[in-house]
C-alpha cells in the first residue's frame, strides 16, 4: 500500500485528504511535529503546493503532499485566490475573511465562484507531480450552516443547490469538494505510471 505524509497540519484539511486519500487505498502520516510550517510566498497556488510538498519530501525521505487551495470569486477579478487565507489581513479569522467578502460582495452583479486546489506530490529523489480540482458555484447572501471551515458557509456549490458547503455533512462535502476532485486525479496520475511513485 502507498503511503504518502501530508504537508497540511490544518486538522479539517487533514481529516478530508486522509478519508478521502484512504477510501483510495493510499496510507496517511500526519506531517511529524519537528518539520515546521513552509511559508506561502508563491504567486501561484501551483508554486505554493510544490514548495511544501518538495521541502516535506526532504524532511522526512518520504513521498508528500502539499497543498494550496483559493476561492476566486468572478465579481473581485478572481480574488481572494491565491491569498484567500490572507484575505482580510495577515492574522484574519474565517469570520474576518467571510466578512470582508460578504461586505465587498454588497453590489455585486454576479455571485458565482469557484474554489480551486492544486495538489503537488513530491518525491525525496526529485520526482514531482501537480493536479487539480475545480467546484463552481455562487457565493451566498449570507453564512449558512455549522461544519466545514473558511468560506464553507458562504459557498453553494452547484452540485448541492439550495445548500452551502457548511450544510453538507463531512462525507457529502468529501465526495463533491475540489479537494476531493483533486486527490482522486492525483491517484487517477499514479495509477497512469505506477512505478514512478
Ligand atoms: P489553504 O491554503 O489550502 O489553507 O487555503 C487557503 C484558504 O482558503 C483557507 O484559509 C480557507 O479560508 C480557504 N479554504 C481552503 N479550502 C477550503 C474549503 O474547503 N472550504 C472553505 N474554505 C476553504
Amino acid at each position: 500500500m502507498r503511503t504518502f505524509v501530508l504537508a497540511t497540519a490544518n486538522p479539517h484539511k487533514a481529516e478530508e485528504m486522509s478519508s478521502v486519500l484512504e477510501g483510495l487505498g493510499v496510507r496517511v502520516l500526519a506531517r511529524p511535529d519537528h518539520v515546521g510550517d513552509v511559508e506561502e510566498t508563491q504567486d501561484t497556488l501551483e508554486g505554493n503546493a510544490l514548495l511544501k510538498a518538495r521541502a516535506l519530501a526532504r524532511a522526512t525521505g518520504g513521498v508528500a503532499v502539499g497543498d494550496d487551495t483559493g476561492l476566486f470569486v468572478e465579481a473581485l477579478g478572481g480574488r481572494p485566490g491565491v491569498y484567500s487565507a490572507r484575505y482580510a489581513g495577515e492574522n484574519a479569522t474565517y469570520a474576518d475573511n467571510v466578512e470582508k467578502l460578504l461586505d465587498e460582495m454588497s453590489a455585486a452583479s454576479s455571485r458565482r465562484a469557484y474554489f480551486r486546489t492544486v495538489i503537488a506530490l513530491a518525491t525525496p529523489d526529485g520526482l514531482e507531480v501537480t493536479v487539480e480540482g475545480v467546484l463552481e458555484g455562487e457565493i451566498t447572501r449570507e453564512p449558512r450552516g455549522t461544519n466545514g471551515f473558511g468560506y464553507d458557509p458562504v459557498f453553494a456549490p452547484d452540485d448541492t443547490p439550495g445548500r452551502t458547503l457548511a450544510e453538507l455533512d463531512p462525507h457529502e462535502k468529501n465526495t463533491l469538494s475540489h479537494r476531493a476532485r483533486a486527490l482522486h486525479a492525483l491517484v487517477a496520475e499514479l495509477e497512469r505510471e505506477p512505478r514512478r511513485f
